[in-house]
């Protein structure tokens, strides 16, 4: 019986590990407060990393705990505490949204002991929930770092998701930083990339013995490429907007093509819900960027954290459809 092995002890331990999820939480929700920023300031061409928070209205400084991610919109009631002109609720939905995303792939990347990422990958270790301990007593630096990588590369999707919502373009500069990184990041450190782009057997074959950081480095490049061109395919054809290319390479430079493909399938799925829920209600919604038929980064978004928490899932699925369409091809 589950009850018969309760003892203060295990009562402490899962204490330990609610604390442990909630702190991640928290740490997303502080990211979409900072992204609030971020959308705010980058079309005005302003800095995003000097000058603290201002009340678009009046100007006053926004002090530390009114700055609390939700909750500070929450005790306010939605009013500047200055000048009370309304804070539209879009700033505590977009933390709310961040601390979601962002806190429950963190939790379950760290606190499982990167069990979700796909097998073979010397970073997983293959045991369900490895807990706060683990984290506290033996942290993994290669687990931690992966797991920075992909809060990284969700923030940056949330970011231009609002740009786009906002009817902004993609910055040029942005967009060529992540496009650089992120093969070099997995040139210099292969583990960073648990993806493999085609069977070793196959690559050996093609193009001789590579190093391990080759691999991953060209793993992340296909992605990168699969990435793009899908997204230019896609807005060609009128089925998304201007940063869908830009979202796609990203999610394929992190995570490998096959990434590129589940992502924008589990998109296109959410922008047909989107639509149909949109068109249900569309007396309620005032405004038509929600239910254009489009895949949108939001769409993407919300993709790529399912992706990434069931990725070693996704990936074995894949995998076993690539090696039976390889047999196939060659008998
Ligand atoms: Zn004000």
């Amino acid at each position: 019986m589950p009850w018969e092995a309760f003892t203060v002890e295990s009562f402490g331990q899962s204490l330990a590990e609610v604390a442990a999820v909630v702190f991640f939480f928290v740490v997303g929700g502080n990211i979409g407060s900072f992204l609030n920023v971020v959308a705010h300031r980058v079309p005005l061409g302003m800095s995003v990393v000097f000058g603290g928070s201002r009340c678009p209205a009046c100007g006053q400084a926004i002090r530390p705990r009114d700055n609390l991610p939700v909750l500070g919109w929450l005790l306010l009631q939605g009013r500047c505490r200055d000048c009370l002109v309304p804070i539209p609720v879009r700033y505590p939905f977009v933390e709310a949204v961040a601390a979601v995303l962002i806190g429950s792939v963190a939790a379950v990347e760290i606190l499982s002991g990167g069990y979700t990422l796909p097998l073979g990958n010397e970073v997983a270790q293959g045991r369900w929930w490895r807990g706060v301990d683990e984290l506290l007593f033996h942290p993994n630096g290669r687990l931690l770092a992966i797991c920075l990588l992909h809060v990284t590369g969700l923030a940056t999707l949330l970011a231009w998701a609002l740009l786009e919502y906002d009817q902004q373009r993609l910055p040029r500069r942005w967009s060529v930083l992540v496009g650089l990184t992120l093969p070099v990041l997995s040139l210099l450190w292969p583990w960073l990339q648990p993806a493999v782009a085609v069977p070793p057997v196959v690559l050996e074959g093609a193009l001789g013995s590579l190093s391990p950081g080759q691999a991953a480095g060209l793993t992340s490049l296909l992605g990168l490429l699969a990435g793009w061109l899908l997204g230019s395919l896609l807005r060609a054809a009128g089925y998304a907007g201007p940063f869908l290319a830009g979202g796609l390479a990203l999610v394929g430079g992190l995570c490998g093509w096959q990434a590129v493909m589940t992502v924008s399938l589990i998109g296109l799925f959410l922008s047909c819900c989107r639509c149909g829920g949109a068109s249900i209600c569309r007396r309620t919604i005032g405004r038509t960027g929600i239910h254009a038929r489009r895949l949108t980064m939001v769409d993407v978004l919300v993709a790529f954290t399912l992706q990434l928490l069931g990725w070693r899932w996704l990936a074995a699925g894949t995998g076993k459809l690539i090696s039976e369409a390889v047999a196939a091809v060659t008998s």
